[in-house]
C-alpha cells in the first residue's frame, strides 16, 4: 500500500495522521526532504500558512516540495494547506511564498470577522452519502480557477454563499475546510484513492 506523508512543520498534523490510519492507510509525518522522498502522497494540514511556508524554507523543504508536486506527486491541502497549494494568493503576508501546483487564486482569511469560524453543509462532487459537515476556521476561499481546475464544492445558503471551497486539479486536491476534525473520512478516502490511482 502507498505511504502517505503529512507535512509536520506546524498545524494539525496529528489529526490527519489519525484519520488516515483510521481508514487503513500507512501515514507518516514529514519534516525533511529525506522523508518526503519516501512518500507517495502528501497531506498539507491546516494551521498558519505563513508560518508553514517559513518553516518549509528553514527545513529545506520548499524546493523539494515544489519539485515533487511538479513531478506529479498527489497532494491534499486543507485550509492553510490549500493556501500552500495555490499558485497565487490574495491578502497573503508580505512576501509570503507558496508551494503552488493548483492553478488558482486563493483569498486568505476570506470569510471575514463575523464568520471567522463556522460550520456548514457542503456538497462535494462525486462524493456519495450526502454533503460533508464542513468546519471553517479563518478559512480561505478560492477566488478564481484556471481551466484545468475542477470545482468540487461551494458554500451553501447564508452569508457567503457560492464560494468555492473544494477543488481538484489532476492528483492535487484542496479544501478550505477541515475534514480531519469531524470524523468524516470520505475526503481522505478520496485522496487515498487518488494516490492509488483509482480515483
Ligand atoms: N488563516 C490561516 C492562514 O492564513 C489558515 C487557517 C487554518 O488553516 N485553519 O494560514
Amino acid at each position: 500500500p502507498p505511504v502517505i506523508g503529512v507535512l509536520a512543520l506546524q498545524g494539525d498534523t496529528e489529526e490527519h495522521l489519525r484519520v488516515l490510519r483510521g481508514i487503513g492507510a500507512t501515514a507518516v509525518p514529514v519534516t525533511d526532504s529525506g522523508r518526503l522522498d519516501q512518500v507517495q502522497g502528501l497531506v498539507l494540514p491546516g494551521g498558519e500558512s505563513t508560518t508553514m511556508g517559513k518553516l518549509a524554507v528553514r527545513y529545506g523543504l520548499l524546493e523539494p516540495l515544489r519539485k515533487r508536486i511538479r513531478a506529479g506527486m498527489p497532494a491534499y491541502g486543507t485550509c492553510a494547506g490549500m493556501i500552500l497549494l495555490a499558485d497565487r494568493i490574495i491578502d497573503g503576508a508580505q512576501g509570503q511564498e507558496t508551494v503552488g501546483g493548483i492553478d488558482m487564486t486563493v483569498r486568505r482569511n476570506a470569510f471575514g470577522r463575523q464568520t471567522e469560524s463556522f460550520e456548514g453543509a457542503v456538497d462535494i462532487e462525486g462524493l456519495e452519502g450526502g454533503p460533508v459537515d464542513a468546519v471553517f476556521i479563518r478559512a480561505p476561499w478560492v477566488e478564481s480557477t484556471g481551466p484545468d481546475v475542477r470545482v468540487l464544492g461551494q458554500t451553501g445558503e447564508g452569508g457567503a454563499a457560492g464560494r468555492i471551497v473544494a477543488v481538484r486539479q489532476g492528483s492535487l486536491l484542496a479544501t478550505s475546510f477541515h475534514p480531519e476534525l469531524t470524523g468524516d473520512a470520505r475526503i481522505h478516502r478520496l485522496f487515498v484513492d487518488i494516490v492509488k490511482g483509482t480515483a
